[in-house]
């Protein structure tokens, strides 16, 4: 399964991966959590990155890119993965495509958690202060300011995204306001859904009665027999040309 999950920092995005991951044996690529660990190491994309991760804006693209397509190259990728925080940009979307194509596979279904922007500042302000009050290390860029303009990122430039996957035909909502354990049902849901969807089944036409119509009191079913029997003969006549009486 190949999977996005798209929304806003502090919707629930890496939450609802690690369920996912569980239950479908799938890995979680986020991009954030690559960069950091560039960061973190001190790699030249890393060294590239680090200040505009720090100021909440969005790393350029090809950087990004370049790390995805590397990282879906991954053995641990080969069952299906989710991107959390991928893509974030048109162009991104794009090269994903490209990249799917190419390995001749794709998407299953972007995921969309939609949520209210003003209770998503609150809510990211309350969990700052939770984990300040507990003493855990903050990220560089879980300050008022940058969240945001990590929001306003989100706004200019991943929102188009609903638009560009909604065109596809691959975009599933689900409310990102509602409990962890609401939301994780929601997409369980939606992925539940769309496995049992698969092809359509041909319906059998049936009698008012309920019997199933065998085709031979439909309309042109007439016409369909004397074809068949021309096509029948036709067949008899080449055998019977090369010598064959029919069989
Ligand atoms: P996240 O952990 O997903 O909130 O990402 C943290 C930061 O990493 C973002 O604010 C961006 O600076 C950078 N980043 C993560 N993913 C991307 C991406 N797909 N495109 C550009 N920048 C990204």
């Amino acid at each position: 399964m190949r999977l996005i999950l798209l929304g806003p920092p502090g919707a629930g995005k890496g939450t609802q991966s690690q369920q996912l991951v569980e239950k479908y044996g799938i890995v979680q690529l986020s991009t954030g959590d690559m960069l950091r660990a560039a960061v973190k190491a001190g790699t030249p994309v890393g060294q590239k990155a680090k200040d505009i991760m720090a100021r909440g804006e969005l790393v350029p693209d090809d950087v990004v890119v370049a790390i995805v397509a590397d990282r879906i190259d991954q053995p641990d990728a080969k069952n299906g993965f989710i991107l959390d925080g991928f893509p974030r940009t048109v162009p991104q979307a794009e090269a994903l495509d490209l990249m799917l194509k190419a390995k001749g596979t794709q998407l299953d279904g972007v995921i969309e958690l939609k949520v209210d922007e003003d209770a998503l500042l609150r809510r990211i302000e309350s969990r700052v202060a939770e984990s300040k009050a507990r003493g855990v290390t903050l990220r560089a860029d879980d300050n008022p300011d940058v969240l945001a303009q990590r929001l306003k990122a989100y706004r200019e430039q991943t929102s188009p995204l609903v638009a560009y996957y909604a065109g596809k035909g691959a975009l599933r909502s689900v409310d990102g306001m509602a409990s962890i354990p609401a939301v994780t049902a929601a997409i369980n849901g939606l992925l539940n859904g769309s496995k049992e969807k698969g092809p359509a089944k041909t319906r059998r036409p049936r009698r008012k009665d309920g019997s199933v119509r065998d085709g031979a009191d439909q309309p042109g079913a007439g016409r369909r027999s004397a074809a068949a029997k021309i096509a029948r003969k036709t067949a008899n006549l080449g055998a019977l040309t090369r010598g064959k009486a029919g069989n």
